[in-house]
């Protein structure tokens, strides 16, 4: 199993990240179960949702909260916040290209995890999960993590798609435009008040790495990799 994380979320008390293609399309939930009693995480414990590429937050405060939300799975909604975060439970989103947002407090009682495709990103959706989070508690120190994505290189795009972002994001490249997810992203979670040194943006392509991550935009195939946040 090949795990992409960052180290800040382990020292935080928390287990997450996302899993490279090698452990099965994850559209599967028995792809996801097996991988998961690997990580021993009771399956069940994982929270789902459906994804839109809405600006749509769930947030969930307690183990009742969660275990509620046990039997709504198919709620259309795009981010998690954990505040606080209950002990046991987790969330899972399914990605290939869009960006797993992970947000995290030092101490692991507050996060957020967000599926943040083009739609979402330009609708705010990272800005809007922090300022979800910091309206519970807003004098703690935020972590952020971007975990594998399509990048600049290989995310092109047609003129209705790239007048919807700032220009500081397009770039242009042999009569071509390219969207720089990296940069709005990091625009909304500075503006929501996480600072930018704490935010890491590791360049893993999802469409240009071939060998470790599925992509949407390469294949035109079903396939999806978790990215999951639990609280052991
Ligand atoms: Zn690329």
């Amino acid at each position: 199993m090949n795990i992409y994380t960052d180290k800040r979320l382990l020292r935080a008390g928390l287990i997450g990240g996302t899993l490279s293609r090698h452990s099965g399309n994850m559209r599967e939930l028995t792809n996801q179960a097996a991988v998961l009693r690997e990580l021993n995480i009771d399956p069940a414990r994982l929270l789902h949702f459906h994804q839109v590429h809405s600006d749509t937050i769930i947030s969930i405060g307690s183990t009742q909260e969660a275990h509620a939300h046990t039997t709504r799975s198919t709620l259309d909604a795009d981010g998690w916040v954990f505040s606080p975060f209950p002990t046991g439970w987790g969330a899972a989103i399914v990605t290939a290209d869009c960006v797993p947002l992970f947000v995290w407090d030092d101490t692991g009682t507050y996060a957020t995890l967000a599926h943040c495709g083009w739609r979402g990103v330009v609708k705010g959706l990272a800005r809007k999960t922090v300022q979800t989070l910091l309206a519970h508690n807003s004098k703690m120190h935020l972590n952020a993590w971007l975990g594998p994505h399509i990048q600049a290189c290989c995310f092109e795009v047609q003129e209705d798609v790239a007048t919807q972002f700032a220009s500081d994001c397009i770039v242009h490249k042999n009569g071509k435009i390219f969207v720089d997810l990296n940069v709005e992203i990091k625009r909304q979670l500075t503006q929501a008040g996480v600072y930018e040194k704490d935010i890491q943006t590791p360049y893993y392509c999802t469409c240009g790495d071939k060998e470790n991550f599925f992509s949407w935009r390469r294949d035109h195939e079903k396939n999806l990799l978790l990215s999951f946040m639990y609280k052991p």
